[in-house]
């Protein structure tokens, strides 16, 4: 019995919440250029064949770690569990590789066969990758990668996007002296003070886009 669509979307009203609807993992993305490791905190990582084993992940072009590995075609994924803390995020996510040493005291290093370190907690698996090809999509590079080693670290279920907004992510405290109008990021807290907020805006702390912020109330 061929599944019969109720009410079909013809007119209706573009929402781009419905694409909240899709589901995704979140990961430390790390490379290594020369002597310098870096890793930054991405979303979007699928998987595209089994055979051979490639993924694809996307990255935004502002991202230090996207330049990386550009130059050296190669990149490891550390998988989030539900177990990764609020700093896990805050630490790799809301600052630039470019102005900090992420890995800076770091007692052991752990790399994989490709050199590039991993992050050994809160993590369930890690997934080295050489890339394939690149396809230029504006903001962001997608790289689409050849797996060459896994490993899997834990049995604690992966982290999902859905999960960190859940229970990871601090609730945004009301603040006597918010502005009255404004935009905040639903990532990590960032406002925008203004009437409108720029469409092709780009948060200064996570490098999410415009379609991240919702207005202040
Ligand atoms: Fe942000």
């Amino acid at each position: 019995m061929p599944y019969k669509i109720e009410s079909a979307p013809n007119g209706a009203k573009f929402d781009s919440k419905a694409l909240f609807k899709l589901s995704y993992g979140l990961f430390v993305l790390t490379a290594r250029d020369g002597k310098k490791d870096n890793g930054c905190i991405i979303n979007t990582a699928t998987q595209l064949t089994s055979s051979p084993c490639r993924i694809a992940i996307t990255v935004n072009k502002q991202n230090y770690t996207h330049d990386m590995i550009a130059k050296t075609d190669a990149f490891n994924l550390s998988v989030l569990s539900e177990e990764a803390p609020f700093k896990v995020f805050e630490h790799f996510g809301f600052q630039s590789g470019k102005n900090v040493d992420k890995f800076a005291g770091c007692e052991t290093e752990n790399r994989t066969a490709n050199g590039i370190l991993y992050v050994p907690k809160f993590t369930n698996a890690v997934i080295s990758c050489a890339v394939v090809a690149t396809v230029d999509c504006g903001t962001h590079t997608m790289f689409i990668a050849d797996v060459c080693d896994t490993v899997i670290l834990s049995d604690a279920p992966s982290m999902t996007y859905q999960y960190y907004f859940d229970n990871v992510k601090p609730k945004p405290a009301a603040k006597a002296d918010a502005p009255k109008k404004g935009y905040v990021c639903k990532i990590c807290g960032y406002v925008y003070e203004g009437e409108e907020l720029p469409e092709d805006f780009v948060c200064p702390i996570c490098k999410h886009g415009a379609e991240d912020f919702e207005p202040i109330k």
